[in-house]
């Protein structure tokens, strides 16, 4: 066996792959469902494009007996991080498959840089502070137009999707807040830097958290709201690992609301008579283990009936835009997303919501480019269309 390169190892729990896998690959179906759960091994169809081959793609870099070269790069890049392995997978290193691919993205984007395009991840936050390069908004227009104070309770971390992409949702985020008389604020964001965490290119990570907490604990705010689950997973877990001198806790918008209905501090009113299922974000799901609070609050919205697809909770199949393959590889990402609007269409459900902006933008692309003629929506925008009791 060659000798291990020690300059490689980054992180510890890269090495647990040199004795946990026993390459049993039960991290390419649902553990307990066996249906399909990795879209990169679906793909393309070989060993190293699942978690078991990526980890032996781990262990042969580190001990050397692998070159870094571009024959490794779309095997490291080409995977959603959507988790679908970790929660198959039954071996002790299972909570840490996600990590390991990071890290090995990480060690990837030193050696031989980052996939094709995800490069302007980091290239247009370093011009405009947000991922899609678009002219950055410190979001005082915003608090103009919603008369938001300088201080309060609560922050609303929006973020760059729901700000630049799905301003609908960012929209009825603020107007639930408003109706639900919460003291909230906004601050002048940078990104939260899950892209870049994702992707490996982690630089500037230290930086754009700190400054974000640094807005964040201007306000006063001893709480942050997001709309988003990329970004819930990266304030509440990643600012742990880059972020500095913080002490607010962070809440999904959905949180909120069902700790809102729980209370009987706020009603549903109005009906919403259609059929809709909900597609699970990986980032709130299986990264966080969020799954029932979203489908309480379907339950409770009047008129409406929940129905759920065949892979739900851990075992869905994922929308297809994470882990930079939105950027990375867009037309892929939509064939992913095209499978899951199948299976929703299955269902007899006309609606598709969700709880994230990204894969809201990645499911309504499939939707649009295949004409599955279905809504999509995310829950915050639906409670948007009822009317809202409060109470005291
Ligand atoms: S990662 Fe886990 S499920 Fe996959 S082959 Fe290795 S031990 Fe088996
Ligand atoms: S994270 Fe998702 S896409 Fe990547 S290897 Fe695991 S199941 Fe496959």
């Amino acid at each position: 066996m060659a000798e291990i390169d020690k300059s490689l190892m980054g992180k510890e729990f890269l090495e647990m792959a040199f004795d946990n896998c026993i390459k049993c690959s039960t991290c390419k179906y649902g553990y307990k469902n066996f249906d399909k759960i990795c879209p990169s091994g679906e793909k393309f169809l070989f060993e190293s494009y699942w978690a078991s081959g990526r980890i032996r793609t781990i262990r042969g870099l580190l001990l050397g007996d692998l070159e870094w070269n571009e024959d490794v790069k779309d095997p490291i890049f080409a995977c959603t991080t959507c988790g679908g392995c970790m929660d198959s997978c039954q071996a002790p290193h299972a909570d840490y498959i996600i990590d390991m691919i990071e890290a090995l993205r990480e060690l990837a984007v030193r050696h031989i840089g980052p996939a094709k395009n995800q490069e302007f991840l980091v290239s247009r936050c370093e011009e405009s502070c947000n991922p899609y390069g678009e002219p950055n908004s410190d979001n005082q227009e915003l608090k103009k137009k919603y008369e938001l104070p300088d201080k309060a309770e609560w922050v609303y971390y929006i973020g760059c999707t729901s700000n630049y992409r799905q301003q609908n949702l960012r929209d009825s985020t603020i107007r639930f807040l408003k109706k639900a008389g919460i003291d909230f604020t906004l601050i002048d964001e940078h990104c939260c830097t899950s892209p870049m965490i994702r992707t490996g290119q982690i630089n500037i990570c230290k930086d754009y958290m700190n400054y974000n907490i640094a807005q964040i604990m201007n306000t006063g705010a001893k709480n942050v709201i997001t709309s988003c689950a990329g970004c819930y997973r990266t304030l509440k877990k990643d600012f742990e690992r880059f972020g500095e001198n913080f002490n607010f806790e962070v809440f999904h918008t959905i949180e909120l609301v069902k700790e809102l209905l729980d209370e009987v501090k706020i009603n549903f009113k109005s009906d919403y008579n259609k059929r809709v299922t909900y597609h699970d974000p990986c980032h709130l799901g299986r990264h966080m283990g969020i799954y029932e609070i979203p489908r309480e609050i379907y339950k409770k919205i009047p008129g409406l009936k929940l129905v759920e697809m065949k892979r739900n909770r851990n075992f869905a199949w994922c929308c297809g835009a994470g882990g930079g393959v939105k950027i990375g590889y867009p037309d892929w990402a939509v064939e992913v997303s095209k499978e899951r609007l199948e299976e929703a269409k299955e269902t007899g459900a006309t609606v598709l919501s969700s709880t994230c902006p990204f894969c809201r933008t990645n499911l309504s692309d499939a939707n649009e480019n295949y004409n599955f003629k279905m809504e999509v929506l995310d829950l915050i925008e639906i409670i948007d269309q009822i009317d809202i009791e409060v109470l005291d």
